[in-house]
């Protein structure tokens, strides 16, 4: 059985950006990082959810990228004059999703990350007295020191309970390695009022189709889906002081803007909406049914739809993430979990003294951002200073 000093589970962006950090300010020897994922590279997730959209620029500025330092994007830009148009957009200067994906290749490549990527899927998971062991989907078995969970919540796209998942014409934005753009036109249901739902309906507009778009709720604009206040000391001292878990996971849900657009978006929608290009419809779809020649939709009861596709733009389920493994792990050393299910670990992030969590999982500790990229930062931050502690022999948790 193969012993990894650092092993990874995910090689998402919050994979990524800790293994960057481990190697670049933890101290760890890149021989003893592994980062597991069952993508062909690492951040395959996130480039066909991002491609999936045909959003062009992040929502998130460019600080909030997977380098060591905040302002390494913005460097690897070049100077202003140089750049190339479109580069960045207003407000916040948002990268392109070009220019963050060509800076994340470039961070694989500083820091040697493809090297340490094993292509494979952990099932199980359990703690024993001196190691982690981790099973993975091909039979084989990994022995950790430490593990960090950064599994992520893009495995589980949210599929609504009318919608059939045995019907080629109906899809999800977020089912990896499916074609979403039809090449002739055709009237398109896109179910959804968040920013992958605006993505999708823009993109399916230029291209020539006719748009239903149908959201439970009016248009809600905000430029990020948490308040920044949440990235500074203004809310984070606030969810700091709280320590009931209960009321951690209110102010996390009270604090998302689930479902919105930013501005521009939303004045683009408008726009199409006012000019007669897309139909809007407010409300729930209460039946379906595929016929043969088209997919017959009802909104509420008295609204029917008649389309050739449905994409469904629904974001992902809010369950915890990571399943049995999950499970089996929590059963193996009596892990801590709040009744929402999550893990209540400790202010550096660790779950046990092996095994520290990133993403939904440190969601409890980190607040609404976790999920972000500067969610990613944070949890670098925490890991890399508990094991700069550890080996300079200091106390690191609150
Ligand atoms: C379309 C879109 C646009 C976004 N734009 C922004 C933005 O502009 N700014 C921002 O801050 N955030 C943005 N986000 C939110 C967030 O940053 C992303 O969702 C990001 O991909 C989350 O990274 P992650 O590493 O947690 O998860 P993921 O990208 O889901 O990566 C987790 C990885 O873990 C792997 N994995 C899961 N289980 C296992 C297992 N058992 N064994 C091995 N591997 C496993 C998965 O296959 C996956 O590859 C966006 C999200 C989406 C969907």
């Amino acid at each position: 059985m193969m012993t990894i000093d650092w092993l990874i589970i995910g090689g998402g962006i919050h994979g990524v950006h800790i293994a960057t950090r481990l190697l670049g300010e933890g101290d760890v020897a890149p021989e003893g990082l592994r980062i597991l994922d069952p993508g062909d590279h690492l951040l395959s997730r996130w480039r066909n959810a991002t491609a999936a959209t045909g959003m062009t620029h992040l929502r998130s500025p460019s600080v909030h990228n997977l380098d060591i330092d905040h302002g390494a994007l913005q460097r690897f830009a070049g100077k202003r004059k140089d750049r190339r148009p479109g580069s960045f957009a207003a407000p916040f200067e948002r990268p392109s999703l070009k220019l963050f994906n060509a800076h994340c290749e470039q961070v694989e490549k500083t820091f040697g990350l493809e090297e340490r990527h094993i292509r494979g899927r952990a099932v199980k998971c359990s703690i024993d007295c001196d190691a982690v062991r981790v099973g993975l989907e091909c039979g084989r078995e990994l022995e950790a020191k430490n593990l960090v969970l950064a599994l992520g919540a893009s495995e589980q796209p949210n599929w609504p309970d009318w919608a059939p998942r045995d019907d080629q014409r109906v899809r999800h934005i977020f089912e990896p390695d499916r074609e979403h753009w039809p090449a002739e036109p055709e009237t398109i249901v896109v179910v959804g009022g968040g920013i992958s739902a605006g993505h999708a309906t823009l993109r399916l507009m230029k291209d020539g189709h006719h748009v239903h778009l149908v959201s439970r709720h009016a248009l809600r604009q905000h430029q990020f889906d948490s308040d920044p206040g949440w990235l500074g000391w203004k809310y984070g001292e606030i969810f700091t002081q709280e320590r009931d878990n209960d009321r951690r996971r209110t102010l996390i849900t009270d604090a998302r803007h689930r479902g919105s657009v930013p501005p521009d978006m939303g004045r683009a929608l408008r726009r199409a909406i006012a000019r007669g290009k897309l139909t809007w419809h407010e409300g729930e779809i209460t039946d379906f049914a595929g016929e043969d020649d088209a997919l017959l939709m009802t909104i509420d009861t008295d609204t029917t739809v008649r389309a050739d596709q449905v994409l469904l733009a629904t974001g992902f389920d809010t369950r915890r993430p990571g399943g049995t493994m999950i499970d089996e792990l929590i059963a193996s050393a009596s892990l801590p979990c709040a009744s929402c299910g999550y893990p209540v670990v400790d202010t550096s992030l660790r779950w046990h003294a092996r095994v520290f969590v990133s993403g939904p999982l440190a969601e409890l500790e980190l607040g609404p951002v976790s999920r972000n990229i500067a969610g990613a930062r944070r949890a670098g931050d925490r890991i890399v200073e508990a094991i700069l502690s550890r080996s300079n022999g200091t106390s690191e948790t609150a």
